[in-house]
């Protein structure tokens, strides 16, 4: 299976075989990006455009096969970027009709969950998964009941049970890296920042996690409201007549990423535990995050729950997972998709194959 991955920033392209990973290469345009200090829709399609091929020929290259050896392609049809999920669905489709082969246009969210049968060799017949990158924050219920599988024969299946309400959690690392100063992508930054903070310096919100909210957004997330207080924060220290010194930004960096691990460690638990399933899978950039890898961790053990995170080149966007989930499909039963299949900015994750 050839996976190839096009939805933001990344071109991936990957080779595996069932839930072995034979060879992958990604190509990113974020330094083009930078100094407008988020993704230009039009940068990242050329970018797309320009990378596909080269990218194609380093992943077969590392694999060891040709073309000619692919028996089928995957390709994340959406969410994303219309424009840069184009580049990479045309390209599938051409491959597909010239190789003579099925084509599976499949939901980048759902792959960012299937990259775990790269690692673990199968999916958790039921786990509760947290996605989070600079576009998404999302808590998701997996069924992947398998053909081994003692309920019988049954495909994938993902419900959404919550999502964010605003900002993203990777989203909230790049603009309270902006409001401090520090380079985008932020959220490196950031987390180099506040290894010399104190966590506890500033009592940052912790987005509906109040009793009243709980209730109406018990797995909803919002940052947005966090985004303000360090805004405050930083405001209020200059009008003291404060630097943005390697203190106060270590600080604040430190304060900010707990209350961000904090709820998302408090809500992934409590959905794991309401569910009544054993296995957390985490993903998307934000996995790279030291606190929010670690507090999910301790918390996963202290409630008895089994966490997997991926390899963190995994766990970014990547053709590895678009390849792994169409593997995934084809042998559940889904797809494969039309030759006319098209891109769907605004896929919903119920969606697995398009
Ligand atoms: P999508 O949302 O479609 O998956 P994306 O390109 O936004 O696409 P990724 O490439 O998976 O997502 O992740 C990028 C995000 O992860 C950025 O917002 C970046 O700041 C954040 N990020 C990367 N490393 C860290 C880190 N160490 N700590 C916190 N955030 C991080
Ligand atoms: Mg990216
Ligand atoms: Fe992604």
């Amino acid at each position: 299976m050839l996976g190839i991955e096009s939805s933001c920033d990344e071109t991936g392209v990957a080779l595996v075989r069932g839930s072995q990973l034979l060879g992958h290469a990604v190509a990113s345009s974020v330094d083009e990006h930078v100094r407008f200090g988020g993704v230009v829709p039009e940068i990242a399609s050329r970018a797309h455009l320009e990378a596909l091929l080269p990218t194609t020929r380093r992943a077969c290259e590392e694999a060891g096969v040709t073309l000619a050896d692919v028996d089928a392609v995957a390709v994340t049809a959406g969410p994303g970027l219309a424009g840069a999920l184009l580049v990479g669905v045309a390209a599938a489709k051409a491959l597909a009709l010239a190789l003579d082969v099925p084509l599976l246009g499949v939901n980048h969210l759902v792959a960012h969950v299937a990259v775990d049968v790269l690692v673990s060799g199968a999916l958790p017949e039921r786990s509760v998964a947290l996605l989070v990158s600079g576009g998404h924050t999302e808590l998701l219920d997996v069924r992947s009941p398998g053909r081994q599988g003692s309920q019988g024969v049954g495909a994938m299946r993902v419900e959404l049970l919550g999502q964010t309400l605003d900002d993203a959690a990777g989203e909230a690392f790049d603009k309270v890296a902006r409001l401090l100063g520090l380079p985008y992508p932020g959220g490196p930054h950031v987390q180099r920042a506040a290894e010399s903070g104190d966590p506890a310096a500033f009592p940052f919100p912790r987005g509906l996690t109040a009793a009243h909210d709980l209730r109406r957004h018990p797995y909803d997330f919002s940052f947005s409201g966090l985004k303000t207080a360090v805004a405050r924060q930083v405001d209020a220290h200059r009008r003291a007549g404060g630097e943005l010194d390697e203190r106060f930004v270590a600080d604040v960096a430190a304060s900010f990423s707990e209350a961000v691990a904090d709820v998302l460690a408090r809500k992934t638990v409590t959905a794991a535990l309401d569910r009544g399933v054993q296995t957390v899978l985490l993903g998307g950039g934000v996995a790279a995050n030291a606190r929010v890898r670690g507090l999910l961790a301790e918390r996963c053990e202290a409630a008895g729950l089994d966490l997997r995170v991926p390899p963190l080149r995994l766990c970014t966007d990547n053709g590895a997972m678009v390849a792994a989930l169409g593997a995934l499909a084809l042998a559940d039963g889904l797809g494969p998709s039309p030759l006319e299949l098209a891109t769907d900015p605004g896929l919903p994750v119920s969606t697995i194959v398009v």
